[in-house]
């Protein structure tokens, strides 16, 4: 069984523990270098980016984690875990840092003032049958991805979920809705990056 992590600086790290669990990984809150190296791959949760970044670098996880992202670990991104993967955010604030893994460019809070928060059905590219409730809360979208990139959902014209090799992101949050299906994608991701018979 892959053990997965879910980065545990802030944000809403417990309804992906619980999502994981029920998606057939055994979940874990990776806080500290040594508990990220014993992750098979790892989750970064909705929250604030800007705490994350900062945060990460607190706790001396950022150099540790991009390391990992490099390497090819499996790691999966909502919201403000999106913006911590993209390789460039549009509107940083200030020491704003991200991990990296996918080549876009990330605009935050991209759905804006009115619509800070909404719900809509979302069909995602990997995710069979009915369309995912993606529930956006002041949500990035994706500006501009490179040709490696692969764009696997779309709402009002905008890009919503990719996928570049091991590393996934969604600018909405599956964990909140207990419809475990995106979370059950990257779980597979995680099984088919190990070796033959190692999980
Ligand atoms: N707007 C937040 C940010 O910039 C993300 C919001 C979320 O994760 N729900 O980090």
């Amino acid at each position: 069984t892959p053990v997965v992590g879910v980065l545990a600086l802030q944000g809403d790290v417990r309804e992906h523990l619980i999502a994981l669990a029920a998606a057939d990984a055994v979940a874990r809150p990776v806080r500290r270098p040594e508990e990220l190296a014993e992750v098979d791959g790892l989750v970064i949760p909705g929250g604030e980016s800007t705490t994350i970044s900062k945060l990460a670098a607190l706790f001396g996880l950022l150099e540790p984690l991009r390391a990992r992202v490099r390497a090819g670990m499996p790691v999966y991104g909502t919201c403000a875990g999106m913006i911590m993967l993209a390789d460039k955010i549009l509107d940083p604030r200030s020491g704003q840092e991200t991990f990296g893994g996918i080549d876009m460019i990330v605009r935050r809070n991209a759905f804006g003032r009115q619509n800070e928060s909404f719900e809509a059905a979302v069909d995602m590219k990997g995710v069979d049958g009915d369309p995912v409730e993606g529930v956006f809360i002041r949500a990035p979208w994706v500006e501009s991805v490179g040709a490696r990139v692969e764009v696997l959902a779309e709402h009002g014209g905008h890009i919503v979920a990719v996928r570049q090799d091991n590393v996934l992101a969604t600018s909405f949050h599956p964990e909140l809705t207990g419809d475990h299906r995106v979370h059950g994608l990257f779980v597979a991701m995680v099984r088919g990056s190990a070796a033959p018979g190692a999980l």
